[in-house]
């Protein structure tokens, strides 16, 4: 990401919200970058335009080496495949009436893998294993199940197509401490394990240290402050850095 503006216009009289301003960001392969800032500043929408989900007023996107502006259809849905998001809310993609196996096999069907309905549900079964989930919850609905469990679902929905870029937007923000410690330290072992890069969305600074190789500072839709986790969160240059860390309690 490369000096990238981010406008949105809606509605009449109503003056067009600068949501991302001149952001210049890089993700390498297999690394994590942490996204912090106060509510409103900018994290989702940077996340949604990674995805190529958002207008871009200006700059330039590139992802995985494309010009993500240039592309349409079938090479942007490609390109998609290689992206697997994570929100707050799992519940928000999944469909009600489908049980956990077939939230998680979803993509594999809308991507049409090969090998048909069995081999989707193979692939299921060993990504409810890797979310430490037991085989019997793929009969399960997700909304008999609790909200640790329901993101480790969506955690293995995101890696159903063995993405190679993970975009978290507060993952466990809506979980209690406990289990979004343990949901975390799911999500760390996976990403060394199968080495996805991730952008990782958080307001929460401890979630992003635990985390994350850098980080980056968005205040009102500009970056900052981008650096190594240790160095941004124990010695950070930016008076808005400072402010954020002195806030935590
Ligand atoms: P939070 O921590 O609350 O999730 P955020 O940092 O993710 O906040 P964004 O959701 O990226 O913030 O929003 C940035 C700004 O863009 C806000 O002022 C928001 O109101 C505005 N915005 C976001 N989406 C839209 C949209 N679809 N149309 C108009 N304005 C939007
Ligand atoms: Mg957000």
């Amino acid at each position: 990401v490369a000096d990238l503006d981010i406008v949105y216009r809606s509605g009449f009289g109503t003056d067009p919200v600068h949501a991302v301003r001149s952001v210049s960001l890089d993700i390498a392969p297999g690394e994590v970058v942490g996204l912090v800032g106060e509510s409103g500043s900018g994290k989702s929408t940077i996340g949604r335009a990674i995805g190529g989900l958002e207008p871009i007023a200006s700059g330039t996107l590139e992802v995985f080496g494309e010009d993500l502006r240039k592309l349409r259809g079938r090479r942007l849905r490609d390109l998609r495949r290689r992206i697997g998001f994570v929100f707050q809310d799992p519940a928000a993609s999944f469909n009600s009436f489908m049980t956990v196996e077939e939230c998680i096999a979803e993509p594999m069907g809308i991507h049409r893998l090969p090998g048909g309905k069995a081999a989707y549900r193979r692939r299921a079964a060993e990504l409810l294993d890797a979310v430490e989930l037991p085989a019997s919850y793929a009969h399960r609905y997700p909304f008999e199940l609790s909200g640790g469990q329901r993101q480790r679902v969506g955690l293995a929905r995101a890696l159903a197509l063995s993405p190679e870029l993970v975009i978290a937007d507060e993952p466990t923000s809506a979980l209690d401490v406990s289990v979004q410690a343990r949901v975390l330290d799911l999500f760390g072992a996976l990403q060394r394990e199968l080495g996805f890069a991730s952008l990782f969305i958080s307001h929460d600074l401890a979630v992003v240290e635990m985390l994350a190789d850098r980080v980056g500072v968005l205040c009102q839709g500009e970056l900052v402050e981008l650096g190594e986790t240790e160095a941004v969160l124990h010695a950070p240059r930016h008076p808005y850095t400072q402010r954020l860390i002195a806030a935590v309690p």
